[in-house]
């Protein structure tokens, strides 16, 4: 029974060896690119013609979707609103200034 015992660790050995090429080949494939088709977006021009750039009163971070032509708070963060210095009215305002 002596003599079986060298043969029987040399084909663990073996099977163990196998194992560890079968991973590493496996391992070895081309990885997919799973989070790298997401281009960043460009920064260099920022759309200023959206409602939250636009309006009377804006968000003061200009959030996406903030904007409103009343005092109000910004849906997105929760700042108040602004006064758009910006913002022209189209129609002529009857209001006579002194
Ligand atoms: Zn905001």
């Amino acid at each position: 029974m002596r003599s079986s015992f060298l043969p029987k660790r040399s084909l663990l050995f073996a099977l163990a060896t196998t194992a560890l090429l079968s991973v590493y080949s496996c391992k070895s494939q081309p990885e997919p690119a799973a989070e790298a088709e997401a281009p960043a977006p460009a920064m260099e021009a920022v759309d200023t013609t959206g409602p939250e750039y636009t309006s009377r009163y804006i968000c003061p971070m200009y959030c996406k979707g903030s904007g409103s032509d009343q005092p109000g708070t910004c849906p997105v963060c929760g700042m108040d609103y602004v006064l758009n210095e910006d913002f022209h009215e189209n129609h002529t305002d009857t209001t006579s200034v002194h």
